[in-house]
């Protein structure tokens, strides 16, 4: 069935968008690419509808595909909290932790993603699942068409028995979309990398005025008379805000600034909530938690901030880092994943290994305004370069357009 136009306010972002930030002559190649695909039915899932990263991406690139003549879909899988469970379980295993892997276990994840595949008709030209969660559901289709697996997670240290256990799930796809060369792993099917990237017009990264940054900061009572120091990341131990607020503690015995950590809970982790209840007894007046789902406060706190950390123990590629980044704030970073191909370490921010790092640099940037603000010019223009949707899309056009007939890839010799 064809939509009706959508008439206004209802304008999609297109490509033609991107100009002023990449240029006539992009925007002409992504126009034929995506021209030479038009009418192509590409289809993502994944496990949640919003609360990280890759809800953010999907929100974005599969309009920025619309908008461009593909058509893209997006689907979610639904569980029961003893299926997220199992799966929060599988993503802390898969960036290193322990997990003990029970028959039950198994058995609960696999049917649900049965249960879901019964559901979901997948018919398209294109099939893109996302992360563990609906790994397995590919054995429930007969195959007319390539299908990727696109894992997010920081695949620097996975925990092997995890792997052994899903390796033989990944191997039904044509084709591995992992962040970086470094998450590669030993599989018969061809591995490729590509880095996610943020869209410059939504509500997380748009232009806004300086009213209406104090204006969502006094709606949530966040004081500004001092520099703000933030965090913006879902609660979760690997994002370390423990640690965070360790170092914010001994920078403030040197500076003064108020430290702000906002977080959301995904609908597919359920020991966000734990995680925030569990550092609610840190907050005071000058450590500010709060839990909200508002990207209004994460794009102001990103503009207002004199420094933003993300000072994860693993992390798949960090979208707050770029966010910050594009807003032209350092950030310091933790010297992980994808942290690390995002900040030029003393050029467009700092990578830190340790607290007492984090705090020295947190005092070193509150202290020297000049110094924020060439870094943070640096910062902008790398995301510029690099860190745009329209790159985003065009490695997925690339990507997807050299399937061969029979699902491989072309120059792929993997197997
Ligand atoms: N985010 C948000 N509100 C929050 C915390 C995070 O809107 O309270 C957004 C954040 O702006 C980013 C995404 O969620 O776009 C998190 O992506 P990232 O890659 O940093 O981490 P993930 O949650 O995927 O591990």
């Amino acid at each position: 069935m064809d939509m009706i136009d959508a008439a206004p306010p209802y304008k999609l972002r297109s490509i033609e968008d991107y100009e002023p930030l990449i240029g006539a002559e992009h925007v002409a190649r992504l126009l034929g690419k995506a021209g030479r695909m038009r009418d192509l039915h590409v289809v993502n899932v994944n496990s949640t509808y919003y609360g990280g990263g890759v809800a953010e991406l999907l929100s974005s690139l599969t309009l920025l595909m619309n908008a461009s003549g593909i058509k893209t879909g997006w689907r979610v899988i639904e569980g029961r909290p003893d299926f997220f469970s199992v799966t929060k379980k599988m993503h802390n295993a898969l960036q290193g932790a322990a997990i003990n892997l029970t028959e039950q276990k198994k058995q609960v994840y696999e049917e649900v993603v049965y249960e879901n595949a019964v559901r979901m008709h997948l018919d398209h030209d294109v099939v893109i699942v996302h992360d563990p969660q609906p790994l397995p559901i590919i054995q429930h289709f007969r195959k007319k068409s390539p299908w990727i697996w696109r894992c997010h997670v920081d695949l620097s240290a996975p925990n092997a028995e995890l792997w052994d256990y899903l390796a033989p799930k990944v191997e039904r796809y044509d084709a591995v979309v992992v962040s970086l060369p470094e998450y590669a792993q030993r599989l018969s099917t061809p591995q490729r990398f590509i880095m996610p990237a943020i869209n410059p017009f939504s509500t997380t990264n748009k232009e806004l005025s300086e009213e209406e940054i104090d204006e969502r900061l006094a709606h949530y009572g966040i004081p500004t008379d001092w520099p703000l120091v933030v965090q913006v990341s879902r609660f979760d131990r690997w994002k370390d805000p423990e640690g965070v607020i360790e170092a914010y503690r001994r920078a403030r015995k040197q500076v003064d600034c108020t430290l702000v950590l906002v977080g959301n809970v995904a609908t597919d982790d359920p020991e966000g909530q734990e995680v925030f209840e569990a550092l609610h007894n840190c907050a005071e007046e000058r450590i500010r938690i709060l839990s909200v789902q508002d990207s209004a406060l994460v794009n102001a706190l990103q503009r207002r901030a004199a420094v933003v950390l993300q000072k994860s123990i693993r992390e798949g590629f960090g979208l707050t880092v770029a966010e910050a980044m594009w807003k032209g704030t350092p950030v310091i970073g933790g010297r992980v994943g994808g942290i690390r191909h995002q900040i030029e370490d003393g050029v467009s921010g700092y990578l830190v290994e340790n607290v007492e790092q984090a705090a020295e640099r947190i005092v070193q940037l509150v202290a020297d305004r000049a110094l924020r603000n060439r870094m943070g010019q640096a910062a902008r223009e790398s995301v510029r370069q690099r860190f745009l949707m329209s790159r985003l899309m065009e490695d997925w056009l690339d990507l997807i357009g050299s399937f061969e007939p029979n699902f491989r890839l072309r120059g792929a010799t993997e197997r």
